[in-house]
């Protein structure tokens, strides 16, 4: 990147430092040593990340593997990782849509049973690595979906 892609100044520097990833749709997720792009006329930062579809499947991993109650966002970013919409992860987890969208919005917790069918759900839609697969198997025990915590995710870039 050589100008901004928002107002093409030149005045641009790049630096290497911890990004707080909001572009996922979670408030939670910091990038750490990533390529950022700074533009001294608007202000703007920019993150480039030469994988991003391989560090979104990596994001769904820690938060499946996470041993507290998922929260609306993380719902919402794992079914945006399967690219489904809130109808049709719905009929895959046999749930209606306002259930679905509830849980997403944060207006419901699902259930200590509905939080586990999201996470195996997304595991059997999306070709996990074996080693995470067998991972969630063992902490399926120990989730506590009582439990509320935001988790902070530091992902270190580049895969
Ligand atoms: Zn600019």
């Amino acid at each position: 990147m050589d100008k901004c892609p928002i107002c093409g100044n030149t005045g641009i520097t790049t630096r290497k430092k911890d990004y707080r990833f909001i572009e996922s749709g979670l408030d939670n997720v910091v990038l750490t040593g990533v390529e950022v792009v700074e533009c001294n006329k608007c202000d703007e930062e920019f993150v480039s990340i030469p994988n991003a579809a391989q560090l979104m499947d990596f994001i769904a991993e820690q938060i499946i593997l996470k041993p507290t109650r998922l929260t609306g966002k993380e719902i919402k970013f794992l079914r945006k990782n399967l690219l489904l919409n809130t109808r049709e992860f719905a009929t895959l987890l046999g749930v209606d849509r306002v259930s679905l969208s509830r849980w997403e919005n944060d207006k419901v917790k699902p259930t200590a049973s509905n939080d586990r069918l999201i996470r195996l759900t997304y595991t059997a839609c999306k070709k996990t690595v074996d080693s995470t697969r067998e991972k969630l198997i063992k902490r399926l025990r120990d989730i506590s979906p009582a439990t509320e915590a935001t988790e902070r995710y530091f992902v270190s870039v580049p895969f």
